[in-house]
């Protein structure tokens, strides 16, 4: 069906997903295996439909990091995005995304085409939410313009630049670790790694931050204490800086390890990294309107839901 392995790897998303439903990482990462394929089966065809959906706040994050790394592209290659020039595209790429959802394009094309959440599962969408949304989006670009960070990253030279969204990877004890960094520059003897966050402050953002010290360390033979680590939340331009301690990297890497144990003891065959769905158990109490059910793509085919 396809000539691609799918290797076990790891990463902090895939980390979250299983901490929160190992069914549901069952489907993110196995069940929907392959389902790109026009000659796969139905069900690995449907599963990897609904691992594509996305929802409103998701989207509006991805499209704030694709405009941000967008305008610092344009810094580095010496020509200027006026904010106003920036809101403008945002806004048109909000509405063409929201447009191939309605009409559903994505039937035609799953991976190049925008399937909502919300439109999907028959949500409904008031006024006031997609003006909740539009103003997430705006107000990020805006936070985005007038931070520190832009300021501090615009005196750079651009043969400082180490990363901007780029997916990378390093290897810890045999396993791969996916990266994407937002932002990572070295500047004298220090690397500054930046997160951009449309959401709110929550306590893992510090744990992601220390796998990049760790990747950043790796990748461009710097010192522990010669990173500097800053969450920049956008709505609020509150740029919140994370010390890498020890402590930090260490209790980093035991949630690394942890993680890839817990995950491949799940496993039928690890070194050919088979699973099978009985191995995988739902959430408790898993029904429509528990958490985290209610938010997941794939309580369709998982509970039974009718839906469009
Ligand atoms: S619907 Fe609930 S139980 Fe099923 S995969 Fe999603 S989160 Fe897990």
């Amino acid at each position: 069906m396809t000539d691609f392995k799918n290797e076990f790897t790891w990463s902090f998303s895939r980390h979250r997903t299983f901490t929160t439903c190992k069914r549901k990482y069952y489907y993110n990462h196995y069940g929907n295996w392959g389902g790109w394929d026009d000659k796969a089966e139905d069900d690995v065809k449907k599963l990897y439909m609904l691992k594509n959906m996305i929802s409103l706040p998701m989207l509006a994050g991805s499209l704030v990091h694709n405009e941000v790394e967008r305008i610092l592209k344009s810094v580095r290659n010496g020509w200027k995005i006026s904010q106003e020039e920036s809101e403008k595209n945002i806004i048109a790429t909000f509405k063409r995304s929201w447009t191939q959802s309605k009409n559903k394009d994505w039937m035609k094309n799953v991976k190049y085409n925008t399937n909502l959440f919300e439109h999907y599962y028959q949500q409904d969408i008031t006024d006031d939410r997609l003006f909740e949304i539009r103003d997430i989006i705006v107000d990020s670009i805006k936070g985005f313009y007038d931070s520190d960070s832009f300021s501090f990253i615009k005196t750079l030279a651009s043969t400082e630049w180490l990363s901007i969204e780029d997916l990378d990877s390093f290897e810890m004890e045999g396993t791969k670790i996916w990266v994407k960094l937002d932002f990572a520059a070295r500047h004298g003897e220090r690397v500054y790694i930046y997160d951009w966050k449309t959401g709110k402050e929550v306590k893992e953002d510090e744990t992601q931050l220390a796998v990049y010290t760790l990747y950043g360390m790796d990748k461009w033979d710097v010192e522990m204490k010669q990173v500097r680590l800053f969450d920049v939340y956008l709505m609020k331009q509150i740029p919140v800086k994370v010390k890498p301690t020890a402590v930090l990297i260490n209790n980093v890497k035991h949630i690394i390890q942890q993680s890839i144990n817990g995950m491949k003891a799940l496993l039928d065959d690890v070194s050919e990294n088979k699973a099978s769905i009985g191995k995988f158990p739902k959430v408790n109490d898993a029904t429509e309107d528990s958490w985290p059910c209610n938010y997941c793509n794939f309580k369709e085919v998982c509970l039974d839901v009718d839906t469009y």
